[in-house]
């Protein structure tokens, strides 16, 4: 059967950091920064702006950006919005769904802490990054669309400098969480 250069086990015990390794590693981190496919996700009204950056205005598409409606084509989800606990389930669900590598931007204050619901509401998560892994924090009330095109840059320099090996590693959601979370 055909092996994955990248992914090949002799590759890695015998050349570690040989040129032919670290050029695949470039290659394929190259790839995945350069078509990101985000999943059609929001929460609640930072997902305005999100979908602002969608428009011809923005045009997040010449980053190589696709929205996807489905968690199995994504590897990008943006958490736009306020996460409620009753919606958390359903958010770590679809990131589980979505194939390795996968990445998380975590937008808005109240994505990042709760915000304006962190000290008295019942009902809301505090800080998304309880439930998921989050690559990228976009603090705001909401971020503009061009401070979310420069996470989108912040993230793309992060998978530049990444090793594939440890990003291939299941990541798994937190899928229970109690009421310390809120
Ligand atoms: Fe809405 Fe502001 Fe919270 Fe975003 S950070 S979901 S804009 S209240």
């Amino acid at each position: 059967p055909a092996v994955n250069p990248i992914q090949s086990p002799l590759l890695d015990r015998t050349t570690p950091n040989s040129v032919i390794s670290t050029t695949l590693n470039d290659l394929s981190n190259w790839t995945r920064l350069s078509s990101l496919w985000p999943l059609l996700y929001g929460t609640s009204c930072c997902f305005i702006e999100f979908a602002a950056l969608i428009g011809s205005r923005f045009d997040f598409d010449r980053y190589g950006l696709v929205p996807r409606s489905s968690p199995r084509q994504a590897d990008l989800i943006i958490t736009a919005g306020t996460v409620t606990m009753k919606m958390a389930p359903s958010l770590v669900r679809l990131y589980e769904q979505m194939p390795e590598p996968k990445y998380v931007i975590a937008m808005g204050a109240c994505t990042i802490t709760g915000g304006m619901f962190s000290t008295d509401s019942y009902s809301t998560v505090r800080g998304v990054d309880k439930l998921i892994p989050v690559d990228v924090y976009l603090p705001g009330c909401p971020p503009k669309p061009e401070a979310i095109i420069d996470a989108i840059i912040k993230l793309r320099e992060k998978i530049a400098r990444e090793i594939y090996e440890n990003r291939t590693k299941p990541q798994q959601g937190k899928r229970y969480f109690s009421r310390s979370h809120r």
